[in-house]
Protein backbone atom coordinates (compact mmCIF):
# COMPACT_ATOMS: atom_id res chain seq x y z
CA UNK A 1 0.00 0.00 0.00
CA UNK A 2 1.15 3.61 -0.65
CA UNK A 3 0.47 6.68 0.67
CA UNK A 4 -1.02 8.82 -2.02
CA UNK A 5 -1.15 13.06 -1.90
CA UNK A 6 -4.76 13.29 -0.47
CA UNK A 7 -6.10 16.58 -1.82
CA UNK A 8 -9.61 16.52 1.08
CA UNK A 9 -9.14 19.54 1.80
CA UNK A 10 -11.32 20.73 -1.05
CA UNK A 11 -14.58 19.26 0.62
CA UNK A 12 -13.19 17.92 4.46
CA UNK A 13 -15.43 19.04 6.95
CA UNK A 14 -18.25 20.89 4.33
CA UNK A 15 -21.61 20.30 6.01
CA UNK A 16 -23.77 18.35 3.15
CA UNK A 17 -25.69 20.37 1.00
CA UNK A 18 -28.90 19.18 -0.21
CA UNK A 19 -29.18 19.83 -4.79
CA UNK A 20 -32.23 21.23 -5.40
CA UNK A 21 -34.68 18.87 -7.62
CA UNK A 22 -33.37 18.14 -10.77
CA UNK A 23 -35.83 18.81 -13.83
CA UNK A 24 -35.24 15.33 -15.31
CA UNK A 25 -34.04 12.29 -14.32
CA UNK A 26 -31.84 9.74 -16.11
CA UNK A 27 -32.83 6.31 -14.12
CA UNK A 28 -30.18 3.76 -15.78
CA UNK A 29 -31.38 0.01 -15.43
CA UNK A 30 -27.81 -1.38 -14.55
CA UNK A 31 -26.92 0.05 -11.31
CA UNK A 32 -26.04 -3.33 -9.36
CA UNK A 33 -23.36 -5.78 -10.14
CA UNK A 34 -25.50 -8.23 -12.15
CA UNK A 35 -27.49 -8.14 -15.29
CA UNK A 36 -29.42 -4.87 -15.66
CA UNK A 37 -33.17 -5.02 -14.26
CA UNK A 38 -34.58 -5.57 -17.62
CA UNK A 39 -38.22 -5.65 -16.73
CA UNK A 40 -39.50 -2.64 -16.96
CA UNK A 41 -42.68 -1.50 -14.42
CA UNK A 42 -43.45 1.77 -16.24
CA UNK A 43 -43.53 3.19 -19.94
CA UNK A 44 -43.25 6.16 -21.50
CA UNK A 45 -46.19 8.45 -20.90
CA UNK A 46 -46.77 6.91 -17.54
CA UNK A 47 -47.11 9.35 -13.84
CA UNK A 48 -44.51 7.54 -11.59
CA UNK A 49 -44.13 8.64 -7.61
CA UNK A 50 -40.92 8.98 -6.40
CA UNK A 51 -40.04 5.46 -4.10
CA UNK A 52 -41.91 3.68 -6.68
CA UNK A 53 -40.57 0.57 -8.44
CA UNK A 54 -39.49 1.45 -11.80
CA UNK A 55 -37.50 -1.81 -12.89
CA UNK A 56 -36.95 -5.56 -11.10
CA UNK A 57 -35.48 -8.33 -12.74
CA UNK A 58 -36.51 -12.47 -13.02
CA UNK A 59 -32.44 -12.91 -12.59
CA UNK A 60 -30.37 -14.29 -9.07
CA UNK A 61 -28.73 -11.36 -8.49
CA UNK A 62 -30.03 -7.79 -8.94
CA UNK A 63 -31.80 -5.00 -6.83
CA UNK A 64 -34.32 -3.08 -7.87
CA UNK A 65 -34.75 0.46 -9.09
CA UNK A 66 -37.07 3.22 -7.58
CA UNK A 67 -38.01 6.53 -9.36
CA UNK A 68 -36.59 9.57 -7.27
CA UNK A 69 -38.85 11.97 -8.66
CA UNK A 70 -42.25 12.09 -9.29
CA UNK A 71 -43.58 13.41 -12.80
CA UNK A 72 -43.75 11.42 -15.95
CA UNK A 73 -41.73 8.86 -17.88
CA UNK A 74 -40.59 11.40 -20.78
CA UNK A 75 -38.80 8.59 -22.60
CA UNK A 76 -36.99 5.28 -21.83
CA UNK A 77 -33.69 4.97 -24.04
CA UNK A 78 -29.93 4.09 -24.45
CA UNK A 79 -28.05 7.02 -22.13
CA UNK A 80 -24.85 6.95 -20.92
CA UNK A 81 -23.95 5.66 -17.85
CA UNK A 82 -20.62 5.97 -15.48
CA UNK A 83 -19.40 2.89 -15.70
CA UNK A 84 -20.35 0.86 -18.75
CA UNK A 85 -20.58 3.69 -21.14
CA UNK A 86 -24.13 3.08 -21.98
CA UNK A 87 -26.84 1.64 -21.07
CA UNK A 88 -30.56 1.52 -20.95
CA UNK A 89 -32.50 4.64 -18.79
CA UNK A 90 -35.98 5.58 -18.27
CA UNK A 91 -36.43 9.67 -18.23
CA UNK A 92 -38.40 11.43 -15.95
CA UNK A 93 -39.27 14.84 -16.13
CA UNK A 94 -40.17 15.98 -12.74
CA UNK A 95 -43.60 17.60 -11.53
CA UNK A 96 -41.31 19.53 -8.89
CA UNK A 97 -43.69 17.81 -6.44
CA UNK A 98 -42.08 15.19 -4.74
CA UNK A 99 -44.79 12.86 -3.98
CA UNK A 100 -43.71 9.89 -2.59
CA UNK A 101 -45.20 6.26 -3.17
CA UNK A 102 -44.62 4.78 0.15
CA UNK A 103 -44.11 6.46 3.53
CA UNK A 104 -44.53 5.91 6.96
CA UNK A 105 -41.53 4.96 9.82
CA UNK A 106 -41.85 1.75 11.41
CA UNK A 107 -41.66 1.88 15.82
CA UNK A 108 -39.18 0.69 17.65
CA UNK A 109 -41.16 -2.11 18.68
CA UNK A 110 -41.82 -2.99 15.43
CA UNK A 111 -37.96 -2.88 14.40
CA UNK A 112 -36.80 -4.59 17.51
CA UNK A 113 -38.77 -7.51 16.48
CA UNK A 114 -37.90 -7.75 13.15
CA UNK A 115 -35.73 -11.15 12.28
CA UNK A 116 -32.38 -11.17 9.83
CA UNK A 117 -34.46 -12.62 7.10
CA UNK A 118 -37.23 -9.88 7.14
CA UNK A 119 -34.41 -7.11 7.16
CA UNK A 120 -33.08 -8.70 4.28
CA UNK A 121 -36.20 -8.59 2.39
CA UNK A 122 -36.71 -4.55 3.64
CA UNK A 123 -33.01 -3.94 2.58
CA UNK A 124 -33.84 -6.04 -0.93
CA UNK A 125 -37.32 -4.19 -1.38
CA UNK A 126 -35.12 -0.66 -0.45
CA UNK A 127 -32.43 -1.72 -3.69
CA UNK A 128 -29.88 -0.83 -1.59
CA UNK A 129 -26.14 -1.90 -3.36
CA UNK A 130 -22.51 -1.23 -2.03
CA UNK A 131 -22.49 2.18 -2.47
CA UNK A 132 -18.33 2.45 -1.67
CA UNK A 133 -18.32 1.63 -5.36
CA UNK A 134 -18.62 -1.91 -5.69
CA UNK A 135 -22.72 -2.10 -6.17
CA UNK A 136 -22.94 -5.92 -5.04
CA UNK A 137 -26.69 -6.55 -4.06
CA UNK A 138 -26.40 -5.40 -0.29
CA UNK A 139 -29.14 -8.45 0.76
CA UNK A 140 -27.26 -11.00 -0.96
CA UNK A 141 -24.08 -9.93 1.02
CA UNK A 142 -26.72 -10.11 4.43
CA UNK A 143 -26.83 -14.21 3.36
CA UNK A 144 -22.94 -15.13 3.58
CA UNK A 145 -23.11 -19.04 3.03
CA UNK A 146 -20.78 -19.08 5.86
CA UNK A 147 -20.97 -18.02 9.79
CA UNK A 148 -19.40 -14.61 9.98
CA UNK A 149 -17.46 -13.46 13.24
CA UNK A 150 -16.76 -10.14 12.08
CA UNK A 151 -18.30 -6.98 10.75
CA UNK A 152 -16.20 -4.15 9.84
CA UNK A 153 -17.63 -1.02 8.91
CA UNK A 154 -15.64 0.53 5.85
CA UNK A 155 -14.93 4.54 6.76
CA UNK A 156 -11.49 3.89 5.39
CA UNK A 157 -12.30 6.71 2.40
CA UNK A 158 -8.71 6.07 1.20
CA UNK A 159 -8.72 7.07 -2.32
CA UNK A 160 -7.53 11.01 -2.24
CA UNK A 161 -10.46 14.07 -2.67
CA UNK A 162 -13.47 12.23 -1.85
CA UNK A 163 -14.92 13.01 1.83
CA UNK A 164 -18.61 11.85 1.64
CA UNK A 165 -18.44 8.91 3.65
CA UNK A 166 -16.48 10.59 6.43
CA UNK A 167 -19.10 13.29 6.22
CA UNK A 168 -21.98 11.45 6.43
CA UNK A 169 -19.84 9.83 10.15
CA UNK A 170 -19.97 12.63 10.90
CA UNK A 171 -23.17 14.32 10.29
CA UNK A 172 -25.03 10.91 11.25
CA UNK A 173 -23.25 9.11 13.35
CA UNK A 174 -25.57 8.02 15.53
CA UNK A 175 -28.02 6.71 12.89
CA UNK A 176 -25.14 4.57 11.59
CA UNK A 177 -24.62 2.96 15.01
CA UNK A 178 -28.70 2.08 14.65
CA UNK A 179 -27.70 0.82 10.87
CA UNK A 180 -25.18 -0.97 12.25
CA UNK A 181 -26.58 -3.02 14.71
CA UNK A 182 -29.21 -4.02 12.28
CA UNK A 183 -26.22 -5.54 9.96
CA UNK A 184 -24.41 -6.96 13.07
CA UNK A 185 -28.60 -9.11 14.24
CA UNK A 186 -28.79 -9.66 10.56
CA UNK A 187 -25.05 -11.33 10.22
CA UNK A 188 -25.49 -13.08 14.19
CA UNK A 189 -22.07 -11.55 14.98
CA UNK A 190 -20.96 -9.67 18.10
CA UNK A 191 -17.43 -8.64 16.91
CA UNK A 192 -17.76 -5.31 15.34
CA UNK A 193 -14.80 -3.02 13.83
CA UNK A 194 -15.38 0.17 12.83
CA UNK A 195 -12.33 1.06 10.33
CA UNK A 196 -11.19 4.92 9.99
CA UNK A 197 -8.27 5.96 8.55
CA UNK A 198 -6.46 8.62 10.75
CA UNK A 199 -6.43 11.54 8.41
CA UNK A 200 -10.47 12.15 9.26
CA UNK A 201 -10.11 13.10 12.80
CA UNK A 202 -13.88 14.84 13.48
CA UNK A 203 -14.74 11.84 11.88
CA UNK A 204 -13.36 9.78 14.16
CA UNK A 205 -14.15 11.88 17.11
CA UNK A 206 -18.38 11.41 16.57
CA UNK A 207 -17.83 7.55 15.59
CA UNK A 208 -16.08 7.29 18.87
CA UNK A 209 -18.70 9.33 20.68
CA UNK A 210 -21.87 7.31 19.03
CA UNK A 211 -20.25 4.11 19.61
CA UNK A 212 -18.89 4.06 23.13
CA UNK A 213 -22.76 3.13 24.16
CA UNK A 214 -23.24 0.04 21.57
CA UNK A 215 -19.95 -1.20 22.85
CA UNK A 216 -18.39 -1.16 19.18
CA UNK A 217 -14.49 -0.86 18.54
CA UNK A 218 -13.57 1.83 16.22
CA UNK A 219 -10.16 0.93 14.98
CA UNK A 220 -7.75 3.79 13.45
CA UNK A 221 -5.53 3.05 11.15
CA UNK A 222 -3.02 4.43 9.05
CA UNK A 223 -3.72 6.51 5.66
CA UNK A 224 -2.84 4.38 2.90
CA UNK A 225 -3.90 3.52 -0.56
CA UNK A 226 -6.03 0.85 -1.25
CA UNK A 227 -6.70 0.20 2.61
CA UNK A 228 -10.47 0.45 1.61
CA UNK A 229 -10.29 -2.17 -0.38
CA UNK A 230 -11.87 -5.24 1.29
CA UNK A 231 -9.37 -7.71 1.26
CA UNK A 232 -7.03 -4.79 2.78
CA UNK A 233 -9.05 -3.88 5.08
CA UNK A 234 -9.52 -7.49 6.28
CA UNK A 235 -6.04 -7.71 6.60
CA UNK A 236 -5.55 -4.21 8.23
CA UNK A 237 -8.23 -4.78 10.95
CA UNK A 238 -7.68 -8.31 11.74
CA UNK A 239 -4.58 -9.39 10.02
CA UNK A 240 -6.34 -12.25 8.40
CA UNK A 241 -4.82 -12.74 4.76
CA UNK A 242 -8.03 -13.53 1.84
CA UNK A 243 -6.91 -16.20 -0.88
CA UNK A 244 -6.73 -15.16 -4.08
CA UNK A 245 -10.68 -16.47 -5.60
CA UNK A 246 -11.80 -15.93 -1.97
CA UNK A 247 -14.02 -13.81 -0.58
CA UNK A 248 -14.19 -12.08 2.95
CA UNK A 249 -16.42 -14.68 4.37
CA UNK A 250 -14.29 -16.93 3.42
CA UNK A 251 -12.44 -15.42 6.60
CA UNK A 252 -15.04 -14.96 8.60
CA UNK A 253 -15.55 -11.02 7.81
CA UNK A 254 -18.13 -9.12 5.83
CA UNK A 255 -17.14 -5.42 5.34
CA UNK A 256 -20.02 -2.98 5.07
CA UNK A 257 -19.55 0.50 3.69
CA UNK A 258 -20.82 3.21 5.80
CA UNK A 259 -23.08 4.89 3.07
CA UNK A 260 -24.47 1.33 2.77
CA UNK A 261 -24.96 0.86 6.82
CA UNK A 262 -26.64 4.44 6.50
CA UNK A 263 -28.73 3.50 3.45
CA UNK A 264 -29.96 0.49 5.49
CA UNK A 265 -31.07 2.28 8.73
CA UNK A 266 -33.01 4.88 6.50
CA UNK A 267 -34.90 1.52 4.78
CA UNK A 268 -35.63 -0.20 8.28
CA UNK A 269 -36.07 2.78 10.03
CA UNK A 270 -37.89 5.30 7.57
CA UNK A 271 -39.20 3.26 5.04
CA UNK A 272 -36.70 4.62 2.51
CA UNK A 273 -35.71 3.15 -0.80
CA UNK A 274 -32.25 4.13 -2.07
CA UNK A 275 -33.04 6.73 -4.50
CA UNK A 276 -30.45 9.12 -3.33
CA UNK A 277 -27.00 9.68 -2.00
CA UNK A 278 -23.87 11.79 -0.75
CA UNK A 279 -21.30 13.01 -3.60
CA UNK A 280 -18.04 14.48 -3.19
CA UNK A 281 -18.01 17.08 -6.22
CA UNK A 282 -14.61 19.04 -6.08
CA UNK A 283 -11.97 19.91 -7.66
CA UNK A 284 -9.12 22.69 -7.81
CA UNK A 285 -11.24 24.75 -10.52
CA UNK A 286 -14.29 24.61 -8.92
CA UNK A 287 -15.86 28.24 -6.95
CA UNK A 288 -17.72 25.73 -4.29
CA UNK A 289 -16.43 22.22 -4.17
CA UNK A 290 -18.77 20.54 -2.03
CA UNK A 291 -20.51 17.38 -0.31
CA UNK A 292 -24.09 17.26 -1.95
CA UNK A 293 -26.64 15.07 -1.01
CA UNK A 294 -28.75 14.70 -4.56
CA UNK A 295 -31.07 12.02 -6.23
CA UNK A 296 -30.30 9.33 -8.38
CA UNK A 297 -30.22 9.55 -12.24
CA UNK A 298 -28.76 13.29 -11.67
CA UNK A 299 -27.05 14.40 -14.44
CA UNK A 300 -23.61 15.51 -13.18
CA UNK A 301 -23.26 18.65 -14.97
CA UNK A 302 -26.28 20.02 -12.34
CA UNK A 303 -24.25 19.08 -9.27
CA UNK A 304 -21.01 20.82 -11.24
CA UNK A 305 -22.89 24.07 -11.52
CA UNK A 306 -23.82 23.68 -7.76
CA UNK A 307 -19.72 24.06 -7.11
CA UNK A 308 -19.38 26.48 -9.86
CA UNK A 309 -18.75 28.52 -11.42
CA UNK A 310 -15.78 27.14 -13.04
CA UNK A 311 -12.40 29.23 -13.15
CA UNK A 312 -11.50 27.39 -16.53
CA UNK A 313 -13.18 24.73 -19.09
CA UNK A 314 -12.21 21.25 -17.17
CA UNK A 315 -10.00 18.95 -19.43
CA UNK A 316 -11.25 15.63 -17.40
CA UNK A 317 -13.94 14.34 -15.15
CA UNK A 318 -13.94 11.31 -13.27
CA UNK A 319 -16.71 9.86 -11.49
CA UNK A 320 -15.22 8.01 -8.33
CA UNK A 321 -12.21 8.36 -7.12
CA UNK A 322 -8.64 9.44 -9.14
CA UNK A 323 -7.40 6.16 -8.99
CA UNK A 324 -10.34 3.62 -9.08
CA UNK A 325 -12.89 6.41 -11.04
CA UNK A 326 -14.01 6.56 -14.80
CA UNK A 327 -13.02 9.26 -17.26
CA UNK A 328 -16.40 10.13 -18.68
CA UNK A 329 -17.01 11.99 -22.08
CA UNK A 330 -20.36 13.62 -21.43
CA UNK A 331 -21.62 15.76 -18.47
CA UNK A 332 -25.07 14.53 -19.04
CA UNK A 333 -24.05 11.12 -17.43
CA UNK A 334 -25.77 10.50 -14.21
CA UNK A 335 -25.58 9.62 -10.56
CA UNK A 336 -25.83 6.17 -10.13
CA UNK A 337 -26.20 4.07 -6.50
CA UNK A 338 -22.06 3.71 -6.29
CA UNK A 339 -21.39 7.20 -7.30
CA UNK A 340 -18.70 8.26 -4.98
CA UNK A 341 -17.63 11.60 -5.96
CA UNK A 342 -17.19 13.73 -9.06
CA UNK A 343 -13.85 15.15 -9.55
CA UNK A 344 -13.23 18.38 -12.48
CA UNK A 345 -9.72 18.25 -13.54
CA UNK A 346 -7.70 21.39 -15.51
CA UNK A 347 -5.43 20.29 -18.20
CA UNK A 348 -2.34 21.31 -15.98
CA UNK A 349 -4.01 18.56 -13.91
CA UNK A 350 -4.84 15.86 -16.18
CA UNK A 351 -1.82 15.84 -19.14
CA UNK A 352 -1.82 13.82 -21.91
CA UNK A 353 0.76 11.04 -21.71
CA UNK A 354 1.60 8.75 -24.48
CA UNK A 355 1.70 5.05 -24.06
CA UNK A 356 4.79 3.62 -24.82
CA UNK A 357 5.88 0.08 -25.19
CA UNK A 358 6.33 -2.08 -21.67
CA UNK A 359 10.01 -2.12 -21.49
CA UNK A 360 9.67 -5.14 -18.43
CA UNK A 361 10.57 -3.11 -15.62
CA UNK A 362 8.40 -5.30 -12.94
CA UNK A 363 7.05 -1.96 -10.93
CA UNK A 364 3.26 -2.54 -12.03
CA UNK A 365 4.06 -6.10 -10.55
CA UNK A 366 5.75 -4.59 -7.38
CA UNK A 367 2.96 -2.34 -6.95
CA UNK A 368 -0.13 -4.54 -7.34
CA UNK A 369 -2.25 -5.15 -4.10
CA UNK A 370 -3.45 -7.92 -5.43
CA UNK A 371 0.01 -9.53 -5.67
CA UNK A 372 -0.91 -10.15 -9.40
CA UNK A 373 1.05 -9.69 -12.66
CA UNK A 374 -0.63 -6.45 -13.99
CA UNK A 375 1.82 -6.55 -17.33
CA UNK A 376 0.97 -9.97 -18.80
CA UNK A 377 -2.55 -9.43 -18.16
CA UNK A 378 -2.33 -5.99 -20.00
CA UNK A 379 -0.83 -8.09 -23.03
CA UNK A 380 -3.33 -10.49 -22.90
CA UNK A 381 -6.17 -8.25 -22.61
CA UNK A 382 -4.87 -5.99 -25.62
CA UNK A 383 -4.90 -9.08 -28.00
CA UNK A 384 -8.34 -9.84 -27.24
CA UNK A 385 -7.06 -13.28 -25.34
CA UNK A 386 -9.72 -13.33 -22.46
CA UNK A 387 -9.16 -16.46 -21.31
CA UNK A 388 -5.78 -16.20 -20.84
CA UNK A 389 -5.97 -12.55 -18.82
CA UNK A 390 -8.79 -14.83 -16.58
CA UNK A 391 -5.68 -17.22 -15.84
CA UNK A 392 -3.76 -14.17 -15.11
CA UNK A 393 -5.90 -13.39 -12.29
CA UNK A 394 -7.87 -10.86 -14.32
CA UNK A 395 -10.92 -11.07 -12.01
CA UNK A 396 -9.31 -10.75 -9.10
CA UNK A 397 -8.42 -7.47 -9.76
CA UNK A 398 -9.45 -4.47 -7.74
CA UNK A 399 -9.14 -1.99 -10.13
CA UNK A 400 -6.87 0.08 -7.42
CA UNK A 401 -4.73 1.56 -10.49
CA UNK A 402 -1.61 1.11 -8.82
CA UNK A 403 -0.02 -0.21 -11.93
CA UNK A 404 -1.22 2.32 -14.06
CA UNK A 405 -0.07 5.25 -11.72
CA UNK A 406 3.40 3.53 -11.16
CA UNK A 407 3.92 2.02 -14.98
CA UNK A 408 6.82 4.50 -16.64
CA UNK A 409 5.37 3.69 -19.97
CA UNK A 410 2.16 4.98 -18.97
CA UNK A 411 0.24 1.89 -20.08
CA UNK A 412 -3.67 1.68 -19.83
CA UNK A 413 -3.26 -1.46 -17.61
CA UNK A 414 -6.63 -0.61 -15.87
CA UNK A 415 -8.55 0.06 -18.37
CA UNK A 416 -7.35 -2.91 -20.63
CA UNK A 417 -8.53 -5.26 -16.89
CA UNK A 418 -11.89 -3.52 -17.01
CA UNK A 419 -12.65 -4.13 -20.87
CA UNK A 420 -11.35 -7.96 -20.23
CA UNK A 421 -13.89 -8.15 -17.15
CA UNK A 422 -16.97 -7.05 -19.51
CA UNK A 423 -15.52 -9.59 -21.77
CA UNK A 424 -15.73 -12.39 -19.40
CA UNK A 425 -19.37 -11.50 -18.11
CA UNK A 426 -21.03 -11.82 -20.92
S1 LIG B 1 -3.70 -5.26 -11.47
FE1 LIG B 1 -3.48 -3.06 -11.15
S2 LIG B 1 -5.53 -2.34 -10.72
FE2 LIG B 1 -5.55 -4.57 -10.48
S3 LIG B 1 -5.17 -4.92 -8.30
FE3 LIG B 1 -3.20 -4.98 -9.33
S4 LIG B 1 -2.40 -2.88 -9.20
FE4 LIG B 1 -4.58 -2.79 -8.71
S1 LIG C 1 5.20 -1.03 -15.13
FE1 LIG C 1 4.64 -0.71 -17.29
S2 LIG C 1 6.56 -0.90 -18.37
FE2 LIG C 1 6.92 -1.78 -16.35
S3 LIG C 1 6.43 -3.98 -16.58
FE3 LIG C 1 4.55 -2.99 -15.96
S4 LIG C 1 3.49 -2.54 -17.87
FE4 LIG C 1 5.62 -2.92 -18.40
Amino acid sequence: MVRLEENKFYTAGKKIETLPLPAKVYIPTLQHLGKPCDKLEVKTGDPVLKCQVIATSEAKVFSPIHSSVSGKVSAITNWPHPVVGKSKAIIIESDGQDKQFVSGHRSEDEIKKLSPQQIREIVFKAGIVGMGGASFPTHIKLNPPKQITSLIVNIAECEPYLTGDSQLAIEKSKEIVLGIELVARCLAVKDVIIAIEDNKPEAIQAVQEACAKAGYAVKILASQYPQGGEKQLVKSVLGKEIPQGKLPFDVGANVQNVSTIYAIFEAIYKNKPLYERVVTVTGSILAQPKNILCRIGTPIKELINFCGPLKEEPAKIIIGGPMMGIAQFTDMVPVIKSTTGVIVLSKSESPVKDEDSCIRCGSCVRACSMGLLPCLMNQAAEKGLWQQAKDYGVLDCMECGLCSYSCPSNRKIVQSIRRAKLELNK
